[in-house]
């Protein structure tokens, strides 16, 4: 932290005085007080992303609603140079600037005591890029230098001082000076371009309309793009301008977003009935973002996620729908209406993912977004039910604690909340909901409950909220257990359990349930911990599906005959319904109430399903087991296990990796060849498969163009370093530095991780030192080298030794990097990894959620092994002899 003083601060008597007396004022952990509240901001920016610093100029117009001489707000390493606050009626008042908190909080001291009333607060500094993706940061494509933003959630006051929370809402003005050959976009159109000496010009953007400071952005560097108009419509009367922008060099990989992007704006505008509310629409990809952010009017994608070769593999163009519909949602849901204060952000993220997987599927049914949804929803059930977790909705009360809201809780299982509820209330009725609740906040704040106001003004229920709330207010899985009743069904509630959690307090929910019978659907709301299934009677119809759809945030338990029946059933079945019977079928077992060979033999049954993501659902969760909990043995039979599952369906479907040789089939069966090829070369251990899938790719990186199809370049990759070692590792990675297609990197980095050879593992490491791969590809090669047991170890103790430069990988990525030691599986090691990392908590200042949530699952899973190990060596062995 350094201190700057303002040069026209004048040190007086009386300033000593006020500061001593105000210093009895701790400085604010959490949300700033109301003793002020910004009105515009004016910032004026020099960039030139080849240089390690840039400079500000920030002016802050704002009112103050008390007398005071001491005012805190937000800057985080921020190099001041000097401020002042300027009086209504001219008059300068200088200040001084402190840092006072890691986070970002910043003292302001006025030379005096500044009455209530309107000022300007008037800064100029300077600071360093970041290296990672928050705050403004500086990445080299190439040999060009770029700059770009990520400011959510607080990492504007590394950019610009300020005051950092999303209550206050206010008009931005942005002026960008850079080098005369750079490009500048910010949230709004350009209004003037200047010439300055120098050889630098200056770009200046019109006035924002109110945003939150976690929604402003700016991109900097000789980008290319691609625009087009689009067309005017029924809810949006003006047309609007859209530009697509990449890095030099990816122009060829611009026109498929460009294109496809005004399908996606127009089912939004439909849905909302308000029309997209910015002046303008820009999407640029950033090759070291983690994911994507929705800056109005400047939504930033990482590289693939928006740039698309023409024979991009489907489940590229599924992301890009997906995540595409998802930040376009939040221009309405969460830039419109922002919410209040961060303990709401989950129901932004929650909103936006359930409804990026629902304009997703509109957009481009073909490609399975629906059908990932609920693969992702599931999943995170596991996380869910852990000893260590958090419930969707949370007080936060330190700036410590707003990333840790950030995970799987607020999108997967926030967004099949929301789902649940819409089903249950209907599309319609939903749909009214969410449009009143965007007409009354419109430009302002909401709160989560103000939401639950809206959505349960369309119901004549009064138990929709409170049931909403059981399930944003508690953690953990409902199970749904239903047993016979005379010639139908009673249904109960419990927690579902797995081995190794212990549960200190049982939750109860008023849950939705929806079931099925393969003929018709009823729901009824279960608000006691028991309760009848009314409409469906013993024997009629062909199963009974107590999740119908699989919309409900629930697993289920059922009489072992109907247990039979559905699963018989489950080939037949819609694949979202297919998947939530394998989920609670492995649930199961997880809970110790299904032996290990029932879940191979349910595998089996659900192997032949045309949806791959059923057709894998058990064996992606057996290959997490593998890679932890398995012996060596083990692992062989089941290897011979999965070829038995799927190599004739593999067969059968044809194994060509030229580019294109698939390129006019059906999108479902390119993804179940994809997922049985990874299956097959992964933990089948197909030597055949490798050698072919390694040729591809050694005659694809000679320079045959048409010898790899993107689609297998991970499992391709993989094979040529695992067959050739170090000799094709260089190889590789050589290639991959000639390269700037991201996706290509990405597949390349992931494969030397892979590496899966102790020997070569600190070989691999050592890569990640060269400047030339970026922060997201380290993070690509380090997380395959700990998911495999012959490197994890060596890796693990790498990471330690060397955690603040892994840490600063992880910069934009919350504290993930506290996760890093989740692939262990025995208490000893949990006891060591928790040793290794708590020292690393009090230097990054946040973490302890993150390393408690790993260290639970290091601990289950030594508590799996414990209970089951013996089970699961019995039912491999014999899924193998068969
Ligand atoms: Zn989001």
């Amino acid at each position: 932290m350094r201190r700057r003083f303002s040069a026209v601060l004048a040190l007086s008597a009386s300033l000593f005085a006020t500061t001593a007396a105000i210093a009895a004022e701790e400085p604010p952990v959490g949300e700033l007080s109301d003793r002020a509240a910004p009105r515009s901001y004016r910032i004026d920016m020099a960039v030139d992303p080849a240089k390690e610093t840039f400079s500000g100029h920030t002016e802050i117009d704002m009112t103050l609603n008390e007398a005071t001489s001491r005012l805190y707000l937000h800057g985080m390493g921020l190099d001041m140079h000097s401020v002042s606050a300027v009086a209504s009626d001219g008059s300068v008042i200088g200040a001084t600037y402190e840092q006072v908190l890691t986070t970002g909080v910043a003292a302001l001291d006025f030379a005096r005591e500044l009455p209530a009333g309107d000022y300007r607060l008037v800064f100029d500094y300077s600071s360093q890029f970041r290296v990672g993706a928050e705050g403004l940061y500086r990445v080299q494509v190439g040999d060009k230098w770029y700059a770009w933003t990520q400011m959510e959630p607080f990492d504007a006051r590394r950019m610009f001082p300020g005051f950092d929370e999303p209550r206050h809402k206010t008009p931005y003005q942005i002026s960008i000076t850079v080098p005369k050959d750079q490009w500048a976009y910010a949230n709004t159109p350009l209004v003037r371009e200047r010439p300055l000496a120098g050889d630098r010009v200056r770009y200046d953007f019109a006035p924002t309309k109110p945003l939150p400071s976690y929604l402003v952005a700016l991109a900097v560097g000789d980008f290319t793009e691609k625009g087009l108009t689009v067309p005017a419509n029924e809810v949006r009367k003006r047309p609007l301008e859209l530009r697509h922008i990449a890095t030099a060099g990816q122009e060829d990989k611009l026109a498929y977003g460009l294109s496809e992007t005004p399908e996606i704006l127009g089912l939004l505008e439909n849905y909302f009935g308000i029309e997209y509310p910015y002046e303008k629409l820009d999407q640029i990809a950033s090759p070291i973002m983690g994911g994507a952010m929705e800056n109005a009017g400047l939504i930033t994608y990482m590289d693939p996620l928006l740039l698309m070769g023409e024979d991009a593999p489907n489940s590229q163009k599924a992301s890009f729908g997906n995540v595409v519909a998802h930040e376009l949602a939040h221009q309405w849901f969460g830039n419109l209406v922002t919410p209040r204060w961060w303990d709401d952000i989950w129901l932004n993220e929650a909103f936006a993912s359930w409804m990026g997987d629902k304009i997703g599927e509109a957009w481009d049914p073909s490609l399975g977004i629906g059908v990932a949804q609920i693969s992702g929803a599931l999943a995170t059930m596991d996380d869910d039910s852990r000893t260590i977790g958090r419930p969707i909705h949370q007080e936060v009360l330190r700036n410590e604690d707003i990333k840790a809201t950030f995970d799987g809780i607020t999108y997967q299982k926030g967004g099949h909340v929301l789902g649940m509820f819409e089903s249950y209330l209907g599309e319609q009725a939903f749909q009214a909901g969410v449009r009143r609740h965007l007409q009354r906040f419109a430009w302002g704040n909401a709160t989560a409950e103000e939401f639950y106001d809206s959505i349960g003004s369309v119901s004549d229920d009064p138990r929709i909220v409170p049931a909403f709330q059981s399930f944003t207010s508690q953690r953990g899985v409902p199970l749904v257990t239903v047993t016979r009743k005379g010639d139908g069904y009673a249904i109960a509630q419990s927690h579902f359990t797995p081995i190794g959690v212990e549960r200190e307090s049982m939750s109860q929910w008023i849950i939705p349930v929806c079931a099925s019978n393969g003929i018709k659907q009823e729901c009824t709301l279960l608000d006691g911990k028991s309760g009848d299934l009314p409409g469906f009677d013993v024997g009629k119809g062909a199963y009974l599906m107590p999740n119908a759809g699989g919309n409900g945030y629930y697993r289920f338990a059922l009489p072992e005959q109907d247990w039979s029946r559905l699963i018989a059933a489950a080939p037949g079945l819609p694949a979202r319904e297919a998947l939530a019977v394998a989920d609670s079928a492995y649930a199961g077992f997880m809970a110790g109430a299904t032996d290990f060979s029932q879940v191979l033999a349910t595998a089996r049954v659900l192997a032949a399903h045309p949806e791959a993501d059923v057709a894998a659902f058990i064996p992606g969760k057996l290959s997490s087991l593998k890679n932890r909990l398995m012996t060596a043995q083990d692992r062989k039979n089941y290897a011979a296990f999965i070829r038995s599952l799927y190599s004739e369906r593999l067969a059968s479907l044809g194994t060509d990796f030229s580019r294109g040789a698939y390129a006019s089939e059906d999108p479902e069966v390119s993804s179940l060849r994809q997922r049985l090829v990874a299956f097959l070369f992964g933990s089948g251990e197909d030597e055949a498969l490798r050698d072919k899938l390694a040729a591809a790719a050694a005659a694809s990186l000679a320079g045959d163009a048409d010898a790899l199809d993107p689609a297998y370049q991970a499992q391709a990759f993989s094979a040529y370093v695992q067959q050739g070692g170090q000799p094709a590792s260089q190889r590789l990675f050589e290639a991959v530095l000639a390269s700037t297609d991201s996706r290509f990197r990405q597949a390349g980095v992931q494969a030397l991780g892979g590496i899966d050879r102790p020997d070569l593992a600190p070989y691999v490491f050592g890569l990640t030192d060269n400047p030339k791969l970026n922060s997201l590809e380290k993070i690509y090669t380090l997380f395959p080298l700990l998911g495999s047991p012959a490197t994890r170890q060596a890796t693990f103790d790498y990471a330690v030794a060397n955690f603040d430069t892994v840490a600063d990988w992880f910069s934009g990525f919350g504290n993930q990097m506290f996760g890093l030691g989740g692939g262990f599986c025995s208490a000893s090691e949990a006891e060591a990894v928790q040793a290794a990392l708590t020292p690393f908590i009090a230097s990054q200042g946040s973490g302890q959620l993150d390393l408690d949530r790993s260290l639970a699952v290091v601990r289950e899973c030594a508590a799996l092994r414990e209970a089951v190990g013996d089970q699961i060596t019995r039912g491999l062995a014999e899924a193998a002899a068969k």
